[in-house]
């Protein structure tokens, strides 16, 4: 077995903001059958060291980063961890990132900066008798982790950056530099300087052997300026080393015939017992009942998943027969015009603000189709659980979404190959043609029941991608 150590901010069911916690979760299930042994190095939030079990303290630290650290070795719901106990740190209510007040933690420099030098750390044999193959980081809070290991004077083991949004890049000032406990040399265009500043993703993504990222199309985006964020340059120059590999879900979780989160389970064939699926979510949402289109959207609720383009349109969408149901929070603006359009369609329109695994569950199983205009997707995962679901997905045609969803036009349709609706550019008009085509076919119950079996055979799981991710390990370790 090849032994990879992971390295990461999130990982779920423990902590999770996003996909990222749902991928680092998945992957070492995904890997075992392709002879990979992962193990994940997460911070010691609350969440984490409550859960861990069989913890073995590895390693010891009289100072990391502002006070003393143990690094412990346990296991916690199926996973096996290694865990930076540092309480000065990590021991804070809130999310990962920011404090019960919203606010971003402002050590969060030191808090990943810990995380990144605990991961390279360990993928240079600091515990006797764990020696990795590989270090996998993920994203910009393990993105030092690389620049550690390619400026050691000894590197022993490959590293992979793995790009799950481009959007957060870690970038801090000059003066925390001194702190990373990197050789000045570091400190430069080949490494960790980023704009005059310190770039945490920007040291990976210079720094490891491999680059990947979540899905084929956005690889290929990632190097223009329109969706690069400034690191088209630096992609470009590393297109050789980057790969798209696409997420997966995990289909145990999300399995329609098994989900104890839906009032009535099905399979493909016997879809239409979603009906009962749909009445609960019709009374969680406030929603008046019937047969009628009935659309969700489980999102963060921000910019880049284009939910202003969707407020925008659902009055059109209402006038059109629609209703629609909102699973979400994120910027306050964004919910306020949700709320407003929930109380302007009284019944057709409803708006639950928040985050409830549970209950975004329930709307894959019971809602006719998923929303997700997003200006930019790296992968997107709820268009997968839509197409498992039977909840058809009408998706922008970017990034993974692109990759995941057949677009229903006449010849796809025909065929009987389509699986959703794909809509460019991400405008507000495009957007409400892309409704209306859903509308039209929605009207005919066979195609649309179709469009909805057709889906659900797509291949969502971990089955490919895991090979993909396997075979680039062994590619870097026979690399010379
Ligand atoms: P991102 O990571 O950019 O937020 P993804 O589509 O990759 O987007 O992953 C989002 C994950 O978070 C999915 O598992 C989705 O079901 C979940 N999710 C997003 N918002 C909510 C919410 N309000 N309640 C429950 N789950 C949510």
């Amino acid at each position: 077995m090849m032994e990879v150590l992971s390295v990461a901010a999130e990982i779920y069911p423990l902590v999770k903001t996003g996909g990222l916690a749902d991928v680092t979760a998945a992957l070492p299930g995904a890997l075992a059958k392709h002879g990979v042994h992962m193990r994940t190095l997460v911070p010691g939030y609350p969440a984490v060291t409550a859960a861990l079990k069989g913890g073995q303290v590895v390693h010891e630290y009289d100072e990391l980063f502002g006070g003393p650290a143990r690094i412990l070795a346990g296991h916690a719901t199926g996973l096996e961890l290694i865990v930076i106990d540092a309480p000065h740190l990590y021991d804070r209510l809130g999310t990962p990132y920011a404090g019960p007040d919203g606010q971003e933690y402002a050590d969060n420099w030191q808090r990943f900066a810990a995380l990144s030098l605990v991961g390279a750390q360990l993928g240079q044999g600091l515990v006797e008798g764990y020696r990795p193959s590989i270090v996998h980081a993920h994203d910009w809070q393990a993105g030092l982790a690389p620049a550690h290991i390619a400026f050691d004077p000894e590197p022993k083991v490959k590293t992979v950056m793995t790009v799950h949004n481009l959007a957060f890049q870690g970038h801090f000032g000059a003066h925390i530099f001194a702190a990373l406990g990197l050789p000045q040399q570091a400190f430069s265009l080949d490494g960790v300087e980023y704009y005059g500043g310190v770039g945490f993703l920007k040291a990976g993504l210079q720094c490891a052997d491999a680059i990947t990222t979540v899905s084929p199309t956005y690889a290929a985006e990632i190097r223009t300026p329109e969706f690069g964020m400034g690191l088209e340059g630096l992609l470009n120059a590393r297109a050789a080393d980057l790969s798209g590999i696409l997420n997966g879900i995990d289909t145990k979780t999300w399995d329609p015939d098994t989900d104890p989160n839906l009032e009535a389970n099905y399979k493909p064939s016997v879809s239409h017992l979603r009906r009962k699926n749909k009445l609960a979510l019709e009374q969680r949402f406030g929603l008046e009942s019937g047969d009628g289109p009935l659309f969700a959207v489980v999102s963060r609720l921000t910019w880049q998943k284009g939910i202003d383009l969707l407020a925008g349109v659902v009055d059109e969408f209402v006038a059109a027969g629609g209703r629609l149901a909102v699973l979400g929070s994120g910027d306050k603006h964004l919910e306020d015009a949700l709320s407003a359009a929930a109380d302007r369609h009284l019944g057709r329109v409803g708006f639950v603000r928040g985050y409830d695994e549970p209950l975004s569950h329930l709307m894959q199983g019971g809602a006719d189709a998923i929303l997700i205009p997003s200006r930019f997707e790296p992968c997107g995962l709820t268009q997968l659980m839509g197409l498992r679901y039977g909840c058809v997905p009408i998706v922008a045609r970017v990034g993974g979404l692109a990759d995941t969803v057949i677009d229903a036009n006449v010849m796809a349709l025909d065929q009987g190959v389509a699986t959703g609706f794909q809509f460019a550019p991400v405008t507000g008009w495009s957007l409400a043609e892309a409704i209306q085509r859903a509308l039209s076919v929605y009207e005919d119950k066979k195609a649309w029941t179709r469009l909805q079996r057709r889906g659900m055979k797509s291949e969502v799981g971990w089955d490919v991608s895991g090979r993909r991710y396997a075979d680039l390990y062994k590619q870097l370790v026979t690399a010379k």
